[in-house]
């Protein structure tokens, strides 16, 4: 294991910005912390890297502990060799690339022909040989970037971290560079933890996701099951379950669990169980598991799992277009993707909705 953390409080005054959170990290895994703002998440990679000191728990990295409240251990920011890449490139303009990138290994007091060997291979791993000599402040984003991720691993770290490194990027580079990090980060197996607030981002990036809200871990486990599985509404909304509804559930039907969605007078069904936990049933649909259909005649009867409404958003997004229905009943809402890309499903369109049994998650609000 090659980070471990047990029991990690961190109180600024009264806010408990960490409250007490245990996560270990394997030998060459990324971890993806994903939550929302103010979630604790930049204070965890803080107390990694040993710029923030923790209230309480213990931190180990590649088998040593380097923060221990009880043991009164607490290692030096310097000698834990631990790289971080911050959402602000953190780069200095003054200098050239090449000279960005060796000033950590000169510091380090390495041989100069050793600095420019180490420099040259870790500028063609992120794709800036030709800009070698260009300075920093000449740069674009992305490329600053670059420069700032080439400077953090040409120390080797025994672990990396990332704090919303893409987040000041434009979409398109930020996609792109998503993926060759991913790459890079696999090929060189860097054990790292990636911090964002972006779903898309936390599951193309992850070999785990952990979800954090208000100091606290939800729930973590490997990307396609917390997708699939996600073990409370809250952490449900976090991945793109953007339908939640609060329902009172009424017991076994047509061998699955009835439901009724509360201000909406139908019946439902979810193929499972409602998941254990507190605060609440919630029923959690993703816009892409619904089906809608121009709706005939507002008098014929409606099956189970079906509701009736009208568009009122209808934004082309290439795969499909994103329709937002309001119900004829309580004025609710539902995210809708719909994949068949019918022009006639334009705003003020009369269409009625299905969703499958299958795929709708019956959650507690907190699976605590
Ligand atoms: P995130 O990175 O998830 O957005 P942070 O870890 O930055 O969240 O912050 C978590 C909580 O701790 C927030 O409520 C924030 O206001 C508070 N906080 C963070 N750093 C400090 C600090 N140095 N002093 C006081 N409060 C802080
Ligand atoms: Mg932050």
């Amino acid at each position: 294991m090659s980070i471990r953390i047990q029991g990690l409080f961190k109180k600024f005054g009264d806010v408990n910005a960490v409250n007490g959170v245990s996560l270990d990290v394997q030998q060459g895994h990324m971890l993806v912390l994903l939550g929302p703002s103010g979630c604790g998440k930049t204070t965890v990679m803080r107390c990694i890297v040993g710029l923030e000191q923790p209230t309480a728990g213990r931190i180990e990295i590649a088998g040593k502990p380097v923060f221990d409240s009880e043991r009164r251990v607490n290692t030096p920011v310097n000698e834990r060799n631990v790289g971080m890449v911050f959402q602000s490139y953190a780069i200095w303009p003054h200098m050239t690339v090449f000279e960005n990138v060796a000033f950590p290994l000169e510091m380090k007091g390495l041989p100069a022909a050793e600095v420019r060997d180490q420099v040259e291979d870790m500028l063609a791993v992120v794709g800036l040989s030709a800009m070698m000599t260009r300075g920093a402040s000449a740069l674009s984003g992305g490329q600053m970037q670059r420069v700032a991720l080439a400077r953090s691993m040409v120390m080797r770290p025994s672990v990396l971290l990332f704090d919303e490194p893409l987040s000041n990027l434009d979409a398109r580079l930020r996609d792109h560079l998503r993926v060759e990090l991913r790459e890079l980060q696999t090929r060189f197996s860097i054990t790292s933890v990636f911090v964002t607030h972006d779903q898309q981002e936390a599951l193309a990036l992850a070999d785990e996701v952990a979800v954090m809200q208000a100091g606290n871990l939800l729930q973590r486990n490997d990307p396609i099951s917390i997708y699939r599985r996600p073990s409370s509404s809250t952490v449900a909304e976090f991945i793109g379950y953007q339908n939640v509804f609060p329902v009172e559930v009424q017991g076994e039907r047509d061998g699955g669990t009835g439901f009724r969605i509360e201000g909406i007078d139908r019946a439902f069904v979810a193929a499972t169980p409602p998941g254990r936990g507190s605060g609440g049933t919630f029923a959690c649909i993703r816009p892409g598991d619904i089906v809608a259909e121009l709706a005939g005649d507002a008098s014929t009867a409606l099956a189970s799992n079906q509701v009736r409404g009208e568009v009122t958003l209808a934004s082309f997004m290439g795969s499909h277009v994103h329709l937002r229905v309001r119900l004829d009943e309580d004025d609710k809402v539902f995210e809708v993707f719909d994949k068949s890309v019918d022009p006639a499903m334009r705003v003020g369109a009369r269409v009625s909705l299905t969703i499958a049994a299958g795929a709708i998650l019956l959650l507690p609000r907190s699976a605590a």
